[in-house]
C-alpha cells in the first residue's frame, strides 16, 4: 500500500482550503507586473497595516534572536483591558483560524459534531472533517445565520457551534436580541463561538463578550488581519472564559504568536487613526458598490464587512476575465454559490477599476 493509505481517514477525507490568489502568482501567470495587479479577494485592508505597527515590528526585529513571550504578557494584558475582561480570558492565536484549531483540538473527536451554518466560513467544515467530528449544517434563509434553527440542531453530542458575525462569505449579521435568544437556551455542554472577524466595521455591534464575563461557555474570536491590516503577520485571539482557556492554551504550541506579530498587534489597537480611516474607507467603498449593483439590478447581498457577495451568474468566468485584467476576486463555487463572486472592498481607484470591466464582461 502506498503511504498514504496509512494516512489517517480524516486526513485523506480533507479538501484543502483554497486561499485568495496571490498577486506574484498572478503577475508570472499573465507577463504583468505584480504592481498592476489589484486584489479584492482576501478581505485585506487596502490602505495596508497600521503605520504605528509598523513602526513597532521594525523595532522589534532587533530581538528576532530570542523566543518570543509564550504567555503573550503585554498583549493579552492590553486585550484584557479594552474588552474589560480579565487576563486569563485571553488566548492568542496564530491568526484566529488557529483559534478555530484549538477549539476543535480541544473539543472535536470522532462522535461529536460542530455546527454551523450553510453558507458559514469554510474553515470550520474542515476543522470539523481534520478531527473527525460530525458536522452539522443548518440552513440559513436569506443568508442570515437562523440561531433558532441552530439551536434546534444541537444533540447531546454537539460540542462548538460555530456564529460568524458577521458571516463571511455573505456580510450578514445577526442582531442582540437573536444573540441573546439563543444563549439563554444553550444547554452547558456546548460552546458558543462568534467568529467576530470584521467587529471593527460594525456601526451598531452587538456585544457577545458580556456572555464571557457572565462566564459563560462563550469564545469570540476577533483578528488582527482584517481592519488592522496584519494579516501577513498572523495574529488573533479569543476571549473565552478562564475554563476554556486552560483547554485551549494546553493545545496551543508554546510560541504560536510570534514576537513580531505580538509587537504589531500592541501598537495597531491604539491606531485609532488608522481603523476610522479603515472603517471610513470601506463604508465608501461599500457604498460605490452596493449602488452600482443595484443601478444595474445585479443581486447582492446588503454587507456589514469588508466584502460584497454579488451575483454575477456564471461565477468563474468572472472570476477568470477579471483575472485576465489583473483583478483578483473570489469565485464562489467552493460554497456552492457558483453564480455569484465576492468582492473585497478596495481603494476607491481599485473598486473603480473592478467595476469598470465587469461592466465590460457582463454588458457585451
Ligand atoms: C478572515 C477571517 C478569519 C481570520 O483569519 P485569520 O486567521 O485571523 O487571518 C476568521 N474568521 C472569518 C470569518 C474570517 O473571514
Amino acid at each position: 500500500m502506498n503511504i498514504a493509505g496509512y494516512g489517517n481517514q480524516w486526513v485523506c477525507d480533507l479538501v484543502p482550503y483554497e486561499p485568495g490568489k496571490p498577486i506574484e502568482e498572478t503577475a508570472r501567470e499573465l507577463g504583468l507586473n505584480p504592481g498592476d495587479i489589484i486584489k479584492l479577494a482576501s478581505n485585506e485592508n487596502p490602505l495596508g497595516p497600521s503605520p504605528k505597527a509598523k513602526k513597532a515590528m521594525v523595532a522589534e526585529i532587533e530581538k528576532a534572536h530570542l523566543y518570543p513571550d509564550g504567555g503573550g504578557y503585554r498583549l493579552r494584558s492590553a486585550l484584557a483591558e479594552k474588552h474589560g475582561v480579565a487576563f486569563e480570558n485571553i488566548v492568542l492565536g496564530n491568526g484566529s483560524n488557529e483559534i478555530i484549531e484549538l477549539l476543535c483540538h480541544s473539543f472535536l473527536k470522532p462522535g461529536v459534531s460542530l455546527i454551523a451554518a450553510e453558507h458559514a466560513f469554510v474553515v470550520y467544515k474542515l476543522m470539523a472533517t481534520l478531527f473527525g467530528a460530525d458536522y452539522i449544517e443548518v440552513p440559513d434563509p436569506g443568508f442570515v445565520h437562523d440561531l433558532d434553527a441552530m439551536l434546534e440542531a444541537i444533540t447531546p453530542e454537539t460540542r462548538l457551534v460555530f456564529i460568524a458575525n458577521p458571516n463571511n462569505p455573505t456580510g450578514t449579521l445577526v442582531g442582540q436580541e437573536e444573540i441573546d435568544r439563543f444563549m439563554s437556551g444553550l444547554p452547558d455542554h456546548v460552546v458558543a463561538v462568534f467568529d467576530e472577524a470584521y467587529h471593527e466595521f460594525l456601526e451598531d455591534a452587538p456585544d457577545a463578550i458580556r456572555y464571557v464575563r457572565e462566564g459563560r461557555n462563550v469564545c469570540v474570536m476577533r483578528t488582527f488581519s482584517k481592519a488592522q491590516g496584519l494579516s501577513a503577520l498572523r495574529i488573533g485571539y479569543g476571549i473565552t472564559s478562564s475554563e476554556v482557556a486552560g483547554l485551549l492554551n494546553r493545545s496551543r504550541q508554546p510560541f504560536n504568536a510570534n514576537a513580531i506579530a505580538q509587537a504589531g498587534a500592541l501598537a495597531a489597537i491604539q491606531d485609532e487613526e488608522h481603523i476610522t480611516a479603515t472603517v471610513k474607507n470601506n463604508a465608501e467603498g461599500l457604498r460605490f458598490f452596493e449602488t452600482a449593483f443595484a443601478e444595474r439590478s445585479w443581486e447582492f447581498v446588503p454587507s456589514h464587512a469588508n466584502f460584497v457577495l454579488v451575483n454575477v451568474g456564471d461565477g468563474d468566468r468572472i472570476f477568470s476575465g477579471l483575472l485576465k485584467k489583473g483583478i483578483i476576486v473570489r469565485a464562489m463555487r467552493g460554497y456552492k454559490l457558483p453564480e455569484w463572486v465576492r468582492i473585497s472592498i478596495g481603494t476607491p481607484d481599485q473598486n473603480a477599476r473592478c467595476l469598470s470591466e465587469m461592466d465590460k464582461l457582463l454588458t457585451s
